[in-house]
């Protein structure tokens, strides 16, 4: 009988009763939800540390043979959330978490921003230090990489879903915040089609190819929000559903008419805007 509480708790919200969670998935890899917030997880939790996954092989420059960045038709999604972000700060240092390329820094540094990226993959850190002009350090983002208030904006775009400790990545952001700082998340959401498919039927196809190896959590709007309240950031704002930007011409026009109801209804991939704001010192 299990009654001792894990060690490694919710990563979203902190919780550790072993009754707390409930199996979410059971097939080729387990998943555990929180019954308290939502977060879907194979660790923390009751299950196990799947490692942390090695970037290292998995990218080199060959998209170069066909486009300027990996991933072009990411752009419109990339102004989206600088067009949002110009909102709240025109200028200053941003900060791009696990910049890949340097695509949405090149963008932000052409709209005025300092840019400034953390990469763990040599090559690409390379690439994006010359194609952006950023100042792009190698290496897995920690707190130390970057001075205390450094930082006027810091973007996580499909990142935290790779760490087992969204907390700890989190926590390295506040604290590079300066006062009043912007942070931005965007974050598959397990309310999509496929998952949401899946708990509906209970059929495992439905999600087969989408739970991988490297994703560590499965966000929600509630455990982000649970989460991001917890590390000392205040919601200015959370979409999801922003088909309209990812398209252009009449499909993109379309997309727009159904972005609201997918919005509502907390459809698709999360786009979180927060400010840094005062917390006791620790
Ligand atoms: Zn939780």
């Amino acid at each position: 009988m299990r009654t001792a509480p894990f060690s490694n708790p919710c990563a979203a919200c902190g919780e550790y009763r072993p009754d707390a969670f409930a199996i979410y998935f059971d097939g080729h890899m387990k998943l555990y939800r929180c019954k308290t917030c939502g977060f879907v997880s194979d660790f923390p939790g009751p299950g196990y540390f799947p490692g942390s996954m090695t970037y290292e092989d998995c990218f080199s420059l060959d998209f170069l043979k066909h486009s300027e960045f990996m991933h072009p038709e990411r752009e419109g999604v990339f102004e989206d959330i600088l067009g949002r972000i110009v909102k709240l700060k025109a200028t200053g240092k941003v900060l791009d978490v696990g910049c890949g390329d340097g695509h949405l820094l090149y963008l932000a540094m052409r709209r005025g921003f300092d840019g400034y990226g953390v990469e763990p993959n040599e090559i690409l850190c390379r690439y994006a230090s010359a194609k952006a002009r950023a100042q792009v350090v190698q290496g897995d983002y920690a707190k130390e990489m970057f001075p205390e208030s450094y930082f006027d904006v810091i973007t996580l775009v499909h990142i935290l879903e790779h760490f087992w400790n969204p907390d700890a990545i989190l926590e390295a952001a506040w604290h590079q915040l300066r006062a009043g700082g912007i942070l931005v998340i965007e974050v598959p959401s397990i309310h999509s089609p496929h998952f949401l498919a899946y708990e509906w039927t209970g059929i495992r196809r439905f999600v087969k190819g989408h739970i991988a190896r490297g994703h560590a959590g499965y966000f929600s709007p509630r455990p982000l929000l649970t989460l991001t309240e917890r590390i000392g950031f205040r919601k200015v704002s959370l979409v999801t559903g922003r088909c309209r930007c990812k398209y252009s011409g009449a499909i993109s026009r379309f997309a727009g008419t159904i972005d609201p109801l997918l919005n509502a209804l907390n459809i698709g991939a999360i786009l979180y805007i927060g400010i840094k704001k005062d917390r006791p010192l620790d």
